[in-house]
């Protein structure tokens, strides 16, 4: 041991620096062919998900969503947004083709992490609570006409198993999310008890994943968008699929021809993906070992643990911070995505955003310029690399539409992304953009857009709540 420390002393940093060049190695081992081939197995695994239950890790799931907004949606609508670290309620009144969304107005609340892995009906009570006391707050710029019921589109991003569009049971917590009491019951069921309780009028129009309010939402505004994504707290996508290509679909066949499907890629797997030991290590250690490890690679929940976990084994291995390996790095989940996202964008000559990060978050003083480029250096390697799998999984999601070959003049693709991620993480957003053209190649790359579609899963799910009225035969 004493011989270790003395290696370490005269080594300074020069072994955590080779420890890093082997982090990137394995991290961008992939290289572009290797993101071609998981392009390509994500697409071959929609299909397969798309036959049969079970026949896939990726659950492609049947969201009963066979029509998206026009844009003719009128009336009074709310919105509850559930899935991350916070909630949100909305309200909504949209105008019709003319006016679109004529006011608008939301409340974010964070849940408590007591809450998170407590009971449903404590869950759902807190929910409805907070929905009751917004409702209380409606001005008279909102018109609800006399004697009609509230009416809501509940957002509710884990993977749900629907039964129509306004049921479905939950197939499994995600996202640091444990209430065993909740798995296999009826959301909807759920949020209606927890509503009358609290006295609240309302009915519950549609069930949708975060995934497919943002297409919804994405849609509203841009007729050619198709594919939505979720990098977040979490991540997903959903798209618009030809009903005649789900096999395992045994309902009415849609009049449109279309139907969404949320993906849930977030628990794609193939071997092809460069997991590491700290990734290994993450997933052995989590709420759910086993499962969502594409979400484990890419999200937001996920990016800066895992750089917490390389810093402390160069920490313990290579005295990256001296010979005491600092406390506070011990600590799960200290280190958050947007800790990394700032020490990632540092510009400053001697790196001092990286200096105050690693002190107030993690007491950790006295560093070197040397050490504050390598934690850079980890924060680069990290995130690029869940970038490229994104960007990868929306190749894939393209090559599956026939949409990853268009050239010059065909129908434009649009894709709406959400997601704090993808929003406030700049590196990570352009990798992923400049990742996705390179593999589109550029004739098909100049047919797809991407961007940003911001807060749209609540506001897709007020406008599918809207056509999905219980009044609007009354309307026409
Ligand atoms: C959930 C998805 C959700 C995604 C983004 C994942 O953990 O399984 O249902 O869409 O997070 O919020
Ligand atoms: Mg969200």
């Amino acid at each position: 041991a004493a011989a270790a420390v003395v290696w370490r002393r005269r080594s300074g940093g020069w072994r955590a620096e080779e420890m890093a060049r082997e982090l990137e190695e394995r991290c961008a081992a992939p290289g572009m062919e290797g993101l071609r081939r998981i392009a390509g197995e994500m697409s071959a695994e929609m299909a397969a998900g798309l036959a049969e239950d079970g026949e896939s890790k990726v659950k492609m799931l049947v969201t009963f969503v066979d029509n998206l907004p026009a844009g003719s949606e009128k009336g009074l609508f709310y919105a509850l947004d559930l899935g991350g670290t916070n909630f949100r309620v909305l309200r909504l009144q949209l105008g019709g083709k003319e006016r679109h969304i004529v006011k608008q107005e939301s409340r974010e609340v964070s849940i408590p992490p007591h809450l998170m892995v407590g009971t449903s009906a404590e869950l759902f009570g807190f929910i409805a609570s907070e929905l009751a006391r917004f409702v209380d707050s409606e001005g008279g710029d909102f018109r609800l006409p006399e004697g009609r019921q509230r009416e809501l589109g509940f957002t509710f991003s884990f993977p749900v198993r629907q039964f129509s569009i306004a049921s479905g049971i939950l197939i499994k917590w995600t996202k640091g999310f444990s209430i065993e009491d909740g798995v296999g019951e009826d959301v909807v069921a759920e949020l209606t008890k927890a509503m009358e309780k609290q006295g609240v009028d309302m009915r519950v129009a549609v069930l949708v994943n975060d995934t497919v309010g943002t297409l919804a939402g994405g849609r509203y505004h841009d007729e050619d968008v198709a594919v939505a994504v979720i990098l977040g707290t979490g991540t997903n996508a959903a798209y618009v699929e030809k009903a005649h290509a789900i096999p395992k679909w045994n309902g009415l066949y849609p009049k449109s021809g279309n139907m969404v499907i949320n993906m849930e890629w977030g628990n794609f797997w193939s071997s092809d993906l460069p997991i590491t030991e700290y990734d290994q290590e993450l997933d052995a250690e989590s709420l759910n070992p086993g499962e969502q490890i594409f979400e484990k690679l890419i999200s937001g929940m996920y990016l800066g643990e895992i750089v917490r976990r390389v810093l402390l084994k160069m920490a313990k291995e290579a005295a990256l911070f001296g010979d005491t390996v600092p406390a506070k790095l011990k600590t799960p989940f200290i280190l958050r995505t947007p800790d990394i996202s700032a020490m990632h964008h540092d510009t400053t000559p001697d790196l001092k955003i990286v200096e105050k990060k690693l002190k107030e978050n993690l007491e950790i003083t006295n560093t070197s310029v040397k050490t504050r480029k390598l934690v850079v250096k980890v924060c680069d390697i990290i995130a690029k690399r869940a970038a490229r799998l994104a960007a990868a999984g929306i190749a894939g999601i393209l090559k599956k539409q026939g949409r990853d070959t268009r050239g010059d003049g065909e129908k434009r693709t649009a894709v709406a992304i959400d997601g704090g991620l993808f929003e406030h993480y700049k590196e990570f957003r352009e990798c992923l953009k400049s990742t996705l053209e390179e593999l589109l190649g550029e004739a098909a790359s100049r047919s797809v857009v991407v961007k940003l579609a911001n807060d749209g899963s609540g506001i897709g799910a007020a406008l599918l709540a809207a056509s999905h009225s219980q009044y609007n035969e009354l309307e026409e």
